[in-house]
């Protein structure tokens, strides 16, 4: 059996990978669309987290025939009223990168009072061709510092206090990362679901 992790991200694809590899059985054959740069991508056209995991999990199921696990997260900063919510990955513009997002982020936030608080959200979605077969939502809360810390992880990570560890989402290993992101928790929750409708083995 073959099941695709439908994101070319490679922060994502690492950390997704880590936390299927833990709870799927063992004739599971788990590929990431980094190894496939030549699949067409689909419009992320949706106004929700929700919306655009399900255009993408039912894209690539539909394209490779297998089963997809495909994520939409992003950050959303109660200060800014949500944004950059779906827009995260392009908050800079289309193409920009994790620094640049970061950059405006900050340049946004600076005349505003502390603390700036702020949420990551991930929907968790996975399709066969032309159906979903399960889904979860997961958030963790925390607050954006002025200026970034650590080295691990992508995105807004290094800006990202999470509020209950003390520590930015850059200071955490990938394991303690996955315990308690958004991702790890939405994931972890849609591998429950496979296992209980039977679409993954016990
Ligand atoms: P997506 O690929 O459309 O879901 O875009 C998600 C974007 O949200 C990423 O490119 C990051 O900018 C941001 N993001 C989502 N999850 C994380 C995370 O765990 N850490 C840091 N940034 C994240």
């Amino acid at each position: 059996m073959k099941l695709v992790i439908a994101t070319k991200n490679r922060g994502k694809a690492v950390e997704i990978r880590s936390l299927l590899g833990l709870a799927v059985q063992k004739n599971v054959e788990v590929a990431t669309l980094v190894e496939m740069p030549s699949v067409t991508e689909p419009r992320e056209t949706g106004k929700t987290f929700a919306e655009n995991a399900r255009i993408k999990a039912l894209h690539y199921a539909q394209a490779l025939k297998v089963l997809c696990v495909a994520d939409d997260s992003g950050l959303s900063v109660e200060t800014l009223g949500g944004m950059p919510g779906v827009f995260s990955a392009r908050f800079a513009g289309q193409g920009a990168t994790d620094e640049q997002n970061i950059a405006l982020l900050l340049q946004e936030l600076k005349d505003k009072p502390r603390p700036w608080k702020a949420s990551f959200v991930c929907v968790a979605m996975a399709a066969l061709p032309g159906r979903v077969v399960a889904q979860s939502t997961a958030k963790v809360e925390g607050e954006i510092l002025p200026a970034p810390r650590g080295t691990g992880g992508f995105g807004y990570d290094p800006v990202f206090l999470v509020s209950s560890m003390g520590k930015t989402m850059s200071e955490l290993s990938i394991e303690d990362k996955n315990r308690i992101s958004h991702r790890g928790v939405a994931m972890r929750t849609l591998i429950t679901e496979m296992k209980n409708t039977g679409v993954l083995l016990a």
